[in-house]
């Protein structure tokens, strides 16, 4: 299950009502920022979300109305110490203005306040553990190395516990064991394979999140089987022109790609 939180959703400016591009994904303890716009670090206030679990922060493409908040975050950073790490991951192009929006003007010769990293994107897996994986996806927009990104749970067998109940399995960690795909013995000798005791696999849940964007057709297929898809739509039909010219996506584009979906099954929280 993955939480979205919506820091800001305006395009190239702020408006009165909507901060410029930021959003939160939470999977388990796992906290992802996507794309850093001015006035991000008070969005992440207002939200009640607080700074200690921001290690992560995925940056879909380098203009700057989705970059520029990382400089206020990285100097308030400088005076807090709220994190000891932080992971910025940006494709090539976005994070050449990046390294030089941190390293020369906030920084500007003096150390990091945190071990900070700086991962180039490219397209693939980038983070993945026992049930969680994290890709990159080509997305056609203005600039080169634009990317979006997908969230999945990874498939996993689901412990019956009827089953467990017909075999009086005890309670404690040899149930565990089991889910973990390892065969143990009972007390009373009797060997349970864990094909005694888990069902068929069910894929977990997956979630799409692309930034600006100019054209779909490419994301049919990455969208496909998608539980939840965020994506951008800057104009309405009537500028589908200027949609067009400036590599961004109409309401209508966006609502088609995501009639591919089935329904959504992740808990939407936004601001
Ligand atoms: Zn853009």
């Amino acid at each position: 299950m993955f939480e979205l939180t919506f820091l800001g959703t305006s395009a190239a400016a702020p408006s009165v009502h909507r901060s410029l591009s930021a959003q939160i994904v939470d999977y388990q303890d796992q906290r992802f920022l996507i794309d850093c716009g001015e006035g991000t670090q008070r969005q992440i206030l207002q939200a009640g979300i607080g700074f200690r679990r921001l290690h992560k922060i995925l940056i879909t493409h380098g203009h700057l109305d989705h970059i520029l908040g990382l400089a206020g975050l990285l100097s308030t950073f400088s005076r807090w110490e709220a994190v000891e790490r932080l992971e910025i991951w940006a494709g090539d192009y976005a994070m050449e203005r990046i390294r030089d929006l941190l390293y020369g003007v906030v920084l500007r010769g003096a150390q990091p306040p945190m071990q900070l990293e700086l991962h180039i994107v490219e397209p693939g897996t980038l983070l993945e553990d026992d049930d969680f994986r994290l890709s990159a996806f080509p997305v056609k927009h203005r600039g080169p190395s634009c990317y979006g990104y997908l969230f999945e749970e990874l498939p996993r067998r689901p412990f019956l516990v009827a089953k467990a109940a017909e075999l009086q399995l005890p309670e404690g960690p040899i149930r565990g064991q089991l889910v973990q795909g390892q065969a143990v013995t009972l007390e009373d000798g009797r060997r349970i394979e864990p094909e005694d005791v888990l069902g068929e696999p069910r894929s977990g849940a997956r979630l799409v999140h692309v930034g600006d964007c100019g054209q779909t057709e490419n994301l049919i297929e990455v969208c496909q089987n998608a539980d939840g898809l965020v994506i951008e739509a800057t104009y309405l039909e009537f500028e589908a022109d200027l949609a067009q010219r400036f590599a961004h996506l109409t309401a209508a584009q966006a609502a088609r790609l995501a009639a591919w979906l089935p329904l959504s099954t992740t808990h939407w929280r936004g601001r």
